[in-house]
């Protein structure tokens, strides 16, 4: 029998696995799918806390506002390389260009240093799908008009082949390439370019899409090298921000000792007591079932039906 199982593995489902596998439970997770965190932008909305709670039927009105700073810090804890903002909410940038705040995000997406500079560079990698270079320019003309936006195009001769097929590279391959031996050598020679290209180095700072740094020392070294700041932009689905905090978290889970059963949808829950409950699993038309004390249900809703599909008995 297990200590716990928890049906779901978003991000609920992830963060409550990891929390009791850490205090020595042995959990089990069973999940459909990855839920909606891969399609997310791995950034977070808290906002004014207090302000939250007081609006009826927002999901934080039913927590206390420490609670909430207690699961950020936690968050933080597992995961040090996402950054809080202390105050204010801190500035990102959308896929288009314009801005949007949030309070936890992944190292490298903070666009504060934008407010300052007086030259944004728009790093614009040809034939990469769904970024529009001038509209993101307009943007950031309206949302920084301190500053002067020129758009850099440059090519990445390892998508040739892709591009010539008519294969068009989205953000997130982008994201994969930078993060590969040949992606950081090729970063190294654009930024020595681009150095080069910049005409005040002290009032510059830098627009890159498809580009992410979190839990990549080689791509933090070189981007910490660079003179002005490199500013990330958040992506459209299928999103790099979204599949690496899935991954990062479900590493963690696992560090821990937990199991995860990906890919099986739970149909049924049999309660037998006050600490004992039978989980029937579907999996390829033959049904299995498991034991645990204790029971969490994470299945979200908002991208996969969550538990309306699930019955208790
Ligand atoms: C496109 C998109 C963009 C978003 N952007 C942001 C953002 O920028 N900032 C932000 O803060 N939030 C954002 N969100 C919201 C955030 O991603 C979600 O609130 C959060 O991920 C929900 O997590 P969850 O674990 O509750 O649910 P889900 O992610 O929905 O996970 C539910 C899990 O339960 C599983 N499941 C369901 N039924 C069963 C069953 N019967 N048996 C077994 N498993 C089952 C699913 O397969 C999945 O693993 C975004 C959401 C989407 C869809």
């Amino acid at each position: 029998m297990w200590d716990g199982i928890v049906i779901g593995g978003g991000f609920a489902g992830l963060i409550a696995g990891i929390r009791a596998s850490e205090r020595g439970k042995r959990i089990l997770m069973i999940a459909e799918g990855t839920g909606s965190l891969s399609s997310s932008s791995g950034v977070f909305d808290i906002g004014p806390i207090p302000s939250l709670a007081r609006l009826e039927k927002h999901p934080y009105s039913y927590l206390e506002p420490q609670n909430i700073q207690a699961a950020v810090e936690y968050f933080r804890s597992l995961l040090p390389e996402y950054e809080k903002c202390e105050g204010e909410s801190s500035l990102v940038l959308t896929p288009l260009g314009s801005c949007r705040t949030a309070d936890l995000m992944p190292m490298g997406l903070k666009a504060e240093a934008l407010i300052q500079s007086k030259e944004i560079v728009l790093m614009a990698p040809e034939g990469m799908k769904d970024f529009f270079s001038r509209v993101v320019k307009e943007n950031l003309e309206k949302e920084f008009p301190q500053s002067r936006v020129e758009i850099y195009p440059f090519q990445v001769s390892a998508f040739a082949p892709w591009q010539q097929v008519g294969k068009a590279v989205n953000g997130l391959e982008f994201a994969r390439f930078w993060r590969t031996e040949e992606g950081i050598e090729t970063l190294q020679k654009l930024l020595e370019a681009l150095v080069r290209y910049i005409r005040n180095q002290k009032e510059a700072a830098v627009v890159f899409p498809g580009l992410s740094r979190v839990f990549n020392k080689p791509l933090q070294k070189l981007l910490a090298h660079f003179p002005c700041p490199i500013i990330e932009m958040t992506d459209i689905p299928p999103t790099f921000g979204g599949e690496i905090l899935y991954d990062a978290l479900k590493r963690k889970f696992k560090e821990f000792g937990g199991e995860i059963i990906l890919g099986s949808g739970v149909r049924k829950v049999d309660i037998q007591g006050k600490n004992c409950f039978q989980v029937w699993v579907k999996s390829k038309g033959s049904d299995s079932n498991f034991q645990a004390k204790e029971l969490v249900l994470a299945t979200g809703g908002s991208s996969e039906g969550g538990s309306k599909r699930l019955r208790m008995e």
